[in-house]
């Protein structure tokens, strides 16, 4: 039984007289039980159209209609009473049927003219059948229910994806808002006389109503997999319809700053657009420029392929960089690419076959210039996998891909790596200028030097550099001078021209620039301190004191 109300049958009437589905109809009565939804099409405009037509029968009796449902179900067997004959179609051609009986009897033609009626009639009432509803443009009608239930799930196991639940969303043409928006005005004026105060917003939305419909079907094609409001995986269907444009195109007229043109978007009719014009125009210059109840439409929407996408799940680990000639990303001048490879690239080629994601989006702790090496614990790293279709690798599968990735190159190597979430992935950005980086620069000074010469660096401690932005960065950096602080230096003499000197740093100094002086830009510098000119040969990075990804033993 259809949970409506005495009250809601002129709107029905109203509504399925002016080509409204019934599913559409039950939306316009704000019956927001769902399993009304769920029953076949046919048999939910049968109960209303029973339901109308005990208007008829109350109102000749004169009965107080108190309960719907008893003169409803007393009306079912009334209309059952010739067999063979649908009780819909009956009940459709009655009012019709009593018409010409009337003029039947007032001329003599009276059983050839009323056969000839109904047999129009019955034409008409199959026409309204099949024709597209004024509200939903068929979406409520053939595009919702099993078949598209299949077609959906098809989509979804043909492309793999692994899952725990889903989400389902849908995309409608902008001018199910203005259809909607009529349909609503056309009721209200009903509702006015009445006096009843129903609002716009307790009407059931046709995006609401396709979910209720179609959740369950597609949680059954996909083997019960649970259908819910939020989750990772997404599929969208989307519906849209030829006269869009020329549905919508009075509201450019009348509300033009709604519609601006925009790059990316085909038509300037987007639902946002429509809606927010909706919102401004009155009722009167509304009705003054559209159809109220709606127009028939010459076709019903069409479904355009269906959409899957899982969200982003987040990796993370620590690398090492064995190659100075290796840049971190791929590096590309002019549109043509400077190295064959890159650490990023070397990383994500396996991760990406593992998790069968689209793409990437790489970030690390800061950064190597390419001949610069990465030792010790390595530089922590995290990638964002782009709709990936498996989102879930155990222990064991996380280390079998470490493994994959560090057979492929000698190049790098990657520990640590584990699927983390995207919040826990700021924390590696976090106070990234308060974190210390060791180094290992190898340095060559022009004068010739003995150990002794250069023991007393190693006691100079947390000594403060005004660095201006280098000369190698400057098409990237804004010019400045950074503050940065060198916090311990220890040196290993090699020969008469070469030591190496190790750094304990502030994260962010330049230590090139303090090397060789970048031309007086970094102040002080190892010439000035050892009165002579340097330059740095090769340089390593020790380690970077990021506590973070937590590390997994081996
Ligand atoms: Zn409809």
């Amino acid at each position: 039984m259809l949970p409506l109300k005495e009250k809601d049958k002129p709107i029905v009437q109203k509504l399925l007289s002016s080509g409204c589905c019934a599913r559409c109809v039950l939306r316009f009565c704000c019956v927001s039980v769902q399993a009304a939804y769920r029953k076949p099409p046919q048999d939910t405009l049968k109960e209303l159209q029973a339901f109308i037509s005990n208007t008829e029968n109350s109102k000749s009796q004169e009965s107080a209609a108190d309960s719907t449902e008893e003169n409803s179900k007393s009306h079912d067997a009334a209309v059952s009473e010739p067999p063979g004959e649908p009780p819909n179609k009956r009940v459709k051609l009655e009012p019709i049927g009593t018409e010409e009986d009337a003029a039947a009897a007032a001329a003599a033609a009276a059983a050839a003219a009323a056969a000839a009626a109904a047999a129009a009639a019955a034409v008409k009432l199959k026409e309204e059948e099949s024709s597209v509803c004024v509200a939903c443009l068929g979406i409520l009608q053939d595009l919702c229910g099993s078949t598209q239930a299949v077609k959906i799930a098809e989509r979804v196991k043909a492309e793999k994806y692994e899952f725990d639940t889903v989400v389902l969303s849908v995309s409608l043409p902008a001018q199910l808002c203005v259809r909607e928006h009529s349909c609503w005005l056309h009721v209200k004026k009903e509702l006015r006389e009445k006096s009843m105060a129903v609002d716009k917003d307790d009407a059931v939305q046709v995006k609401e109503a396709f979910k209720w419909i179609m959740q369950g079907l597609v949680a059954k094609e996909l083997g019960g997999v649970a259908v819910v409001i939020r989750s990772l995986f997404e599929v969208s269907v989307e519906f849209t319809h030829q006269e869009t444009d020329s549905d919508c195109h009075f509201l450019a007229s009348t509300c033009a700053d709604c519609f601006r043109p925009t790059r990316n978007k085909q038509s300037v009719f987007t639902r946002m657009a429509v809606v927010k014009a909706l919102e401004k125009i009155s009722d009167a210059v509304f009705l003054k420029h559209y159809a109220c109840p709606p127009a028939q439409p010459t076709s019903s929407c069409s479904a355009q392929d269906v959409q899957c996408l899982h969200l982003s799940i987040f990796i993370a680990g620590r690398y090492n960089k064995f190659s100075r000639s290796l840049p971190q990303t791929p590096w590309v001048i002019d549109g043509e690419r400077r190295m064959e490879s890159s650490v990023e690239e070397l990383i994500a080629a396996p991760v990406l076959s593992s998790f069968r994601a689209d793409g990437f989006n790489f970030s690390s702790s800061g950064r190597e210039d390419v001949d610069v090496r990465t030792l010790g614990n390595g530089r922590p790293f995290a990638m964002e996998l782009l709709n990936p279709h498996r989102s879930r690798l155990s222990k064991v599968e996380m280390k079998q891909l470490q493994e994959t990735i560090n057979e492929s190159s000698d190049k790098i190597r990657v520990r640590d790596l584990q699927i983390v979430s995207r919040e826990a992935m700021s924390r590696m950005k976090e106070g990234e200028e308060d974190k210390t980086k060791s180094y290992t620069a190898l340095v060559w000074t022009q004068k010739p030097i003995q150990s002794d010469d250069i023991a007393f660096i190693d006691d100079i401690k947390d000594l403060t550099l005004d660095q201006k932005t280098p000369l190698r960065v400057l098409h990237r950096r804004a010019l400045a001078v950074r503050q940065r602080v060198v916090h311990r230096m220890n040196t290993r003499f090699l020969d008469s021209h070469h030591f190496y000197l190790e750094l304990k740093t502030q994260a962010g100094t330049y230590i090139k620039e303090f090397v060789h002086g970048d031309f007086g830009r970094t102040k002080p510098n190892l010439g000035v301190l050892l009165q002579t000119d340097t330059d740095i040969l090769e340089l390593d990075v020790e380690s970077v004191d990021v506590d973070w990804p937590p590390s997994i033993p081996e």
